[in-house]
């Protein structure tokens, strides 16, 4: 999300980002009118009464620092109450379960008992409602638009634990470049990196870990695998899974039973 522009009500009458900008300050309880996309007056007033409650200079116009507020605001807002105790009890929810539609086509792994990589989906989480909803979009997405031949993760986990199939074990995935034949691909979804800045939940942490565990005990995958960040990946320029959710890639190791490397 590095290229939401600074929006000013004068130069940006339309603009793409304008829309995040006021679905986010609706979100946040202010009141900059319809989603429509145009900064008027009426968003104008939003962002200043946004600027004032966060102690920053009230001059209506949305930079950097305004969208980090926003995202900081946001990720508290969205925070899902963490219940400590009970772990979420592992199941995979199957393809047919959560809608999905047929693969294009498959194609198996090429490496046996392969790594592990983990993304994030970077569209900010849905409520627990809107979970399989959320797993048929990013399947459209990727069939349609993108024209690959199915979901591109092999699974996905979801902000309240749930552990989506997707392209499932043993078969290639889209997800990371030049590394799919021998890899297996995690997503969260959520977006944990600048500007939104969701936090993961505790329930997808250990989801994710219990997953990785599962696929190890079924020797889909070494016993003590490398577990990556997308970003480690030396084919991609990217910040997947986002900082929120690099800085947990120990704590899915141990939820995984496995040593935490830093
Ligand atoms: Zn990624």
């Amino acid at each position: 999300m590095s290229w939401l522009p600074t929006l000013s009500r004068w130069r940006h009458r339309r603009h793409p980002a304008v829309r995040f900008l006021q679905d986010w300050l609706t979100e946040l309880g202010y009141d900059p009118g319809v989603s429509d996309g145009v900064y008027g007056r009426r968003s104008e007033s939003a962002v200043q009464a946004f600027q004032r409650d966060q102690g920053l200079p009230v001059d209506g116009r949305v930079t950097r620092p305004v969208w980090d507020a926003l995202g900081t605001a946001l990720a508290f807002q969205r925070a899902v109450p963490e219940e400590p105790g009970e772990p979420v009890e592992f199941r995979i929810v199957a393809r047919d379960e959560w809608g999905a539609r047929a693969p294009k086509t498959t194609r198996p792994l090429l490496k046996h008992r392969p790594i592990v990589f983990i993304h994030h989906a970077a569209d900010p989480r849905p409520a627990i409602a809107g979970e399989f909803r959320e797993a048929q979009k990013f399947q459209n997405y990727h069939l349609d638009t993108k024209g690959w031949w199915d979901i591109a993760y092999n699974y996905l986990v979801t902000p309240s634990g749930r552990v989506i199939e997707g392209r499932g074990a043993g078969i290639r995935s889209g997800a990371t470049k030049h590394e799919n034949a021998a890899s297996y691909s995690i997503c969260f979804m959520g977006d944990f990196h600048y500007p939104v800045n969701e936090k993961p939940s505790d329930a997808s942490i250990s989801a994710a870990g219990q997953l990785i565990r599962w696929l190890i005990d079924h020797e889909w995958v070494v016993a003590e695998p490398e577990i990556l960040g997308h970003r480690n990946s030396r084919f991609s320029r990217t910040t997947c899974p986002g900082d929120l959710l690099y800085g947990r890639m120990d704590d899915i190791r141990r939820a995984a039973g496995l040593e935490a490397i830093r």
